[in-house]
């Protein structure tokens, strides 16, 4: 059966038009005979509101979280209003999904404490409005949409905001409760994201966790492939709000796609490719906008490609810890002593780099810093210092090409880099700089990887001219 699981970013349901192209995106596979299961990301900032809604009222300003909630519960029945010939059904429970958000809200205000499970409780009415809004949509435009509540599907640990998906039991509920939907011709339409745990408790996959979702779904029913609907062409050469002469990458690897996701494109949540690889699944980045265009293919094996590098990815609002041992010498059990108590806090650390009384580390929270840095000075000297980004090229093909280091410092010879590492993968090439240098730094790389670009692999009909018959 050619089941396909279609995954639709906040941007592609923002509003009535994005879902009316959604919804004939979708029948267009229904009529070229595939079958799909959709997931969907809530209306775009959705989710950025419900946090704001959430720190809001933690803070004890119950009226400023009830007005965004207000504002959002507009939206959403607005929205509702323009997409259904009679939308008081979905309306009816818009209003009553707002009124049990606002009740945690009044209590929030009450007891300003906000812990990670009832953020991801308050971050979850996003998802779980906008699929259920959308099913109603598909419905109504022919295409038997069924909505599926994700939270019976997707069973998770209880790591409330980056909670770990239980593979064996999510295959069993796709299996149980999304598969019959779709062999009873209906498009089953699953708020991505979120989950629940043993205890039926709400929770979450983290930020940008709906094409997590997605792959789990694509792996959990053998899915012939997983297309991931954003608002770019595909997986670009950089971000194109960086570097608007961006070039679509036509194809990818598994492995390359998994390293430029971890460190920082956003447009694939870095768990996406697990799934996917383990069942050799394709995974299509695609655009809503455009989507004709045939978008991105991540595949396990990519083609052999003249160009070094495939993609620069940025990550941001990164710290650099600086830990230097009291003693001369650093003894044995001294790394130890110091990763015990990153994991302690629970922290991961992205790059590390090591000198013979020194320890240089970077990570991605601030608000953790604090603590650790004095249980650090337990053992150590420790400084540091926020505001920091991390660059790093990937690309298979500079496995085993000499002088690849001294091409990219040299294009940043201008820019301070405080840290450097070629990952153990061998495909990627990271350093660590200043945030404020970081758009400066992809613009001066791309400028000089991608002039010549290989056809074969990059879209480079994009970047002529218009013609000027
Ligand atoms: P969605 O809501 O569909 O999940 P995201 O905002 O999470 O979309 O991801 C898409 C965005 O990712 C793009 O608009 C783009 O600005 C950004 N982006 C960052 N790096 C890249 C890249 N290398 N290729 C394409 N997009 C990228
Ligand atoms: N809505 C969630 C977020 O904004 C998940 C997603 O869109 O992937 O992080
Ligand atoms: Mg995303």
């Amino acid at each position: 059966m050619s089941l396909v699981v279609m995954k639709f970013g906040g941007t592609s349901v923002e509003d009535q038009a994005a879902i009316e192209r959604t919804a004939a995106i979708v029948a267009g596979r229904v009529a070229n005979g595939k079958r799909p299961v959709v997931v969907v990301s809530a209306m775009s900032k959705v989710t950025d509101q419900l946090l704001a809604c959430a720190a809001a009222a933690s803070r004890g300003d119950r009226t400023g979280a009830l007005a965004i909630s207000s504002r959002l519960r507009s939206r959403h029945k607005d929205t509702a209003a323009a997409l259904l010939k009679s939308p008081a059904a979905i309306q009816n429970h818009i209003d009553h999904e707002f009124d049990c958000l606002d009740e945690v809200l009044r209590g929030l205000a009450a007891i300003l404490e906000l812990t990670p499970r009832i953020s991801d409780l308050i971050v979850s009415y996003g998802e779980r409005l906008s699929s259920a809004m959308i099913a109603q949509a598909f419905q109504q435009r022919g295409l038997n949409g069924e909505h599926v509540d994700s939270r019976q599907v997707i069973l998770t640990d209880s790591q409330y905001q980056k909670a770990v998906p239980l593979s064996e039991l999510i295959e069993l509920r796709c299996n149980e409760i999304v598969l019959p939907l779709v062999n009873d011709g209906k498009v089953p339409v699953m708020g991505g994201f979120i989950g629940s745990n043993e205890a039926g408790i709400t929770t979450t996959l983290g930020r940008g966790g709906s094409d997590f979702t997605g792959a789990l779904v694509g792996g959990a029913l053998n899915a012939e492939a997983i297309e991931i609907w954003t608002d770019v062409n595909g997986i670009m050469t950089t971000d194109p709000r960086i570097c608007p002469d961006a070039l679509r990458v036509k194809v990818v690897s598994f492995e390359e796609a998994a390293e430029l996701a971890y460190f920082g494109a956003k447009v694939l949540h870095p768990a996406t490719i697990l799934p996917a690889v383990s069942k050799n699944i394709p995974v299509l980045v695609l655009n809503s906008r455009n989507p004709s265009n045939e978008g991105t293919r991540i595949t396990s094996l990519a083609p052999p490609c003249s160009s070094p590098f495939k993609c620069i990815a940025v990550k941001r609002k990164l710290s650099i810890i600086d830990v230097v041992a009291s003693r001369m010498l650093m003894t044995h059990g001294y790394l130890k002593s110091i990763f015990d108590i990153f994991d302690k806090h629970q922290l991961a650390v992205d790059m590390v780099s090591t000198s013979e009384v020194s320890v240089s580390l970077t990570v991605d929270s601030t608000d953790k810093l604090p603590a650790i840095a004095e249980d650090l000075s337990k053992v150590a000297d420790v400084k540091y210092e926020g505001q920091k980004a991390l660059i790093c090229l990937v690309g298979e093909d500079i496995r085993g090409k000499n002088g690849m280091a001294a091409q990219v410092f040299n294009a940043v010879r201008h820019i301070n880099v405080r840290m450097i590492s070629q990952g153990a993968s061998e495909i990627n090439m990271s350093f660590m700089i200043e945030e404020a240098d970081a758009d400066e730094a992809v613009r001066s790389l791309h400028a000089a990887f991608f002039q010549n670009p290989d056809p074969s692999i990059f879209d480079v009909e994009a970047r002529k001219p218009a013609s000027t018959v």
